[in-house]
């Protein structure tokens, strides 16, 4: 099975963390989002032991949001003393009603409207990574109206291709997000940084992508930030005592995925930024990182009703499940690779060729195309591996359908933690 927690048990059924998908989902209908929380936990638990070890001081993982946002995650993540990176008042109210802390939320966002400035501001988020110089301004002028003296660092564009997909290619220089380096146009970033009035930079920020299954990307991007803070020392007389390298640490979704030892990549990160430190005189700064797939990715199991079987003559078999785009459009987005199982069969032999295709009205409406699972009758539970990132979180009501719950599996047995939509949620902001 392509990750640890999963298993077939005698009824042959696929198993998550031990339990029957059948069961859950006779239980708790489908479509239907599982997520084993022990596993969430111990990935948590893998980047602060690894980070402590390798960086020391304050460094710790920043939970990237954006990959699955509900009340929830951010128990989790407070319990688990990870502090959490933001892109939307949406995702900080959440974390508020959670009970997060404020403090230990990083807001990020590359067009932060001024209302989003205000409420962050308001609610007493611990730092902004601020994106560009208008937003800077809006930010000292807001934090300078209110006494508060704010906690930022900038975001900046090192220029790093990490050879994954271009879509989730943020760090080159050519994108939206950020300032480049290379340019020129970083300096004078900071320069404002440090002049505006109630402003207080602490360092900076770079995310260079996103499935990436190699240290050295990180390697190569520490590399570049740090002499740019030597400069910036050299030349401004101001030491980031804060260094965030964003988050990317490639997952498994298919057998072909290699495998990556995160926290052995941090060991050698650490080791790397301490040589390149002491080589440039500069006292190490805290690191951040901001994991979010591969703090939750591959503990989440999506598992669906097949609808049956249609042949098209001379071309191919799809199997039709009672979801899709609408709970999961990374397909649809990025031609994304997944694993699929038939739960109900998971002891047959997987050799039935087949696209798996969602119920929305788009011939684009696929899950994966050409995969080979053990041959579905109506009725059979097809399970989609790794979707705990990226799917909840960008979930849509995509022809009015509800979203589904999400159930978190533990040691306190199956719990829901987000229930279903009903048809009075999709009604509730209809006037
Ligand atoms: C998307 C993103 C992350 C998380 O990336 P993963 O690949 O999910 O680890 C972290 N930081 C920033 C700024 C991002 O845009």
């Amino acid at each position: 099975m392509l990750h640890d927690n999963l298993s077939v048990n005698p009824a042959g059924h696929l198993t998550v963390a031990g339990f029957d998908t059948v069961e859950l989902a006779a239980r708790f209908g489908t479509p239907l989002y599982l997520l084993d929380e022990d596993r969430v936990r111990s990935r948590c638990r893998s980047y602060v032991r690894a980070m402590g070890l390798a960086f020391g001081g304050a460094s710790r993982p920043l939970f990237a949001s954006k990959a699955l946002s509900f009340k929830g995650i951010y128990r989790i993540m407070a319990e688990e003393k990870t502090a959490i990176d933001v892109v939307s008042p949406g995702e900080i109210f959440t974390a508020l009603k959670a009970g997060f802390p404020a403090a230990d939320m990083y807001f990020h966002g590359n067009n932060k409207t001024d209302a989003d400035i205000k409420y962050a501001l308001e609610n007493g988020v611990g730092y902004f990574i601020v994106d560009n110089a208008e937003e800077l301004a809006v930010l000292s002028g807001f934090a300078s109206g209110m006494g508060i003296r704010q906690k930022i660092l900038l975001r900046l564009t090192p220029g790093i291709d990490p050879h994954t997909f271009s879509a989730v290619n943020t760090g080159q220089l050519d994108c939206q997000f950020g300032v480049p380096i290379e340019t020129g146009q970083a300096r004078a970033f900071v320069k404002l940084a440090l002049e505006a009035p109630n402003i207080e930079l602490c360092g900076f920020h770079c995310h260079i992508g996103s499935q990436i299954f190699d240290w050295t990307p990180f390697r190569d991007a520490s590399d570049i930030m740090l002499s740019f803070i030597s400069e910036i020392k050299n030349d401004l007389g101001f030491e980031a005592g804060v260094l965030n390298l964003g988050g990317g640490f490639g997952v498994r979704y298919v057998e072909s995925d290699p495998y990556l030892d995160i926290e052995d990549s941090i060991l050698r990160l650490g080791k790397h930024i301490d040589g390149v430190c002491s080589r440039l005189g500069l006292k190490k700064p805290t690191i951040l990182l901001e994991p979010g797939r591969s703090i939750v990715a591959d503990s989440g199991v999506t598992l669906y009703t097949a609808g049956g079987v249609k042949t098209v003559l001379g071309f191919r078999d799809y199997v039709t499940v009672d979801g899709g785009m609408a709970d999961d459009p990374r397909f649809a987005l990025y031609g994304s690779a997944y694993t699929v199982v038939n739960a109900t069969r998971a002891d047959a032999p997987a050799d039935f060729k087949c696209t798996v295709a969602g119920r929305c009205c788009e011939t684009g409406d696929r899950i994966q195309e050409n995969v080979t699972i053990a041959k579905p009758q109506r009725g059979d539970i097809i399970a989609i591996l790794s979707t705990g990132a990226y799917n909840y979180s960008m979930a849509s009501n995509y022809n009015r359908l509800c979203r589904p719950p999400i159930v978190l599996l533990s040691s306190r047995g199956a719990v829901m933690a987000v229930r279903r939509e009903s048809f009075e949620d999709l009604t509730a902001c209809d006037l």
